[in-house]
């Protein structure tokens, strides 16, 4: 059997119109002698009546503090109402197709509210389903533990389902439909016309995604990585194009005289609603120990740090704003000099090949200096430069620096 998953995201799966490319899709699969899985999202976006966020904010105004199980339970139900309508869709246009939801499909994760892993994944059903010449629509996002409370796997977890069906099923590829035709060297809503990269390594994906991009989970290219499962990430009206994500890209790419890991900068990535945390009010954090437990009552307080500068007398580093109530709240309690300032947002160039290369930190600063935006803080990995900037700044600099590394001729 040759397989293929396809997911369908919300945004491809809107309006009625899409959804009709959608099944086309799964069509053309079938015609060209695949077994298609179809894994799909929550349809449409924000104000849709079935979208996530609709769903969420049902929730929230019944409890504005609404976590964990309760919440988990209703958001998915948007992916069960997605997939039901799918594959009734699929048996009207003469495919057989059979609706499944995470817990039917086996998919077993750990217990973590609205952010959970998937453990294993227990097949048979899928199997059966295949077996009998019909496809399955699995609602992506979604899984059970083994205590049979069911979870979602965070915020663009479809992807995380896709992939991982894509492992266990050893598909050919998984196929990730969206509304835009793969994956740009800049976000399109900030430079309209950046270019779509064409290959990418799984590296690539998952520090663009991590730094922010929003195109694919991170997760899903970690997943499939590890297989080396081909994703292709693509605009569901058109059925060419998109982006190739896999290990081959790089043998497929030096066919046209590029090497994908040569390229000291891929893109830029940019992620908004950060907040700066300056703890000061000891002369020596280490020695007192004091550095540790600043971290220490972060983490039972579930604050997730990024862009982190220790020094002997101060501690600067950067979190989600939706976290700045109980990031304080841990704080105060350790009585020191706690300064929590909003409104910032991380930009990011990303490249597997800035490794060792020297000056491309002199290029970030100098194009950022030339703009008159200033970086509050920096932070650097293997495959990134991170800069905190204002959030207002974002869309120059994203755009400045996309000039700066020529993203529009990659
Ligand atoms: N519907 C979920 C979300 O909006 C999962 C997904 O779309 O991948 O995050
Ligand atoms: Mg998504």
């Amino acid at each position: 059997m040759r397989i293929v998953v396809q997911k369908f995201g919300g945004t491809s799966l809107g309006t009625a119109e899409l959804r009709r490319e959608a099944m086309q899709r799964v069509w053309e699969a079938v015609d060209q002698g695949f077994s298609p899985v179809v894994v799909v999202s929550a349809m449409g976006r924000q104000g849709d009546p079935y979208a996530t966020d609709t769903l969420l904010e049902l929730m929230r105004e019944v409890n504005p503090q609404a976590q964990g199980a309760n919440v988990d339970l209703l958001l998915s139900c948007g992916e069960i109402i997605a997939a039901s309508l799918f594959a009734e869709g699929l048996r009207a246009l003469g495919l057989a197709a059979t609706a499944l939801t995470g817990w039917q499909c086996g998919i077993t994760t750990d217990d973590v509210p609205l952010g959970a892993r998937v453990l294993r994944v227990h097949a048979e059903r899928l199997w059966d389903v295949l077996r009998q010449g019909r496809i399955p629509v699995v609602a992506g996002f979604q899984g059970v533990t083994e205590q049979g409370v069911v979870t979602t796997l965070g915020r663009g977890g479809s992807d995380t389902t896709a992939a991982v069906l894509g492992v266990v099923l050893k598909a050919e590829r998984v196929e990730i439909y969206t509304d835009v035709d793969g994956i740009k060297t800049a976000d399109p809503r900030l430079v309209p016309d950046a270019p779509t990269l064409q290959v990418m390594s799984y590296r690539e994906v998952m520090e663009l995604a991590h730094m922010g991009a929003k195109v694919l989970h991170p997760r899903a290219a970690e997943i499939a990585m590890e297989e080396g499962i081909p994703m292709q990430v693509r605009a569901v009206q058109h059925s060419t194009g998109g982006t190739w994500i896999g290990h081959g890209v790089k043998a497929r790419a030096a066919k046209g005289g590029e090497q994908v890991s040569d390229r000291v900068v891929t893109g830029i990535a940019h992620l908004g609603g950060r907040a700066q945390v300056k703890v000061g009010g000891a002369e020596d954090f280490h020695a007192s120990g004091l550095a540790a437990k600043v971290f220490q009552v972060l983490a039972e307080a579930q604050v997730s740090v990024d862009l982190i500068n220790l020094a002997v007398d101060s501690i600067v580093f950067v979190i989600d704003e939706a976290k700045v109530g109980p990031a304080r709240q841990a704080l105060d309690a350790l009585g020191l000099d706690v300064q929590i300032n909003t409104g910032f947002a991380k930009v990011s160039v990303v490249g597997a090949g800035m490794h060792g290369v020297p000056g491309v930190m002199a290029r970030v600063v100098n194009c950022l200096t030339a703009e008159n935006i200033p970086i509050y803080q920096t932070s650097d990995s293997h495959a990134n430069i991170s800069c905190l900037v204002l959030e207002e700044h974002t869309p120059r600099a994203v755009q400045a620096l996309y000039r700066e590394f020529h993203l529009d001729s990659i």
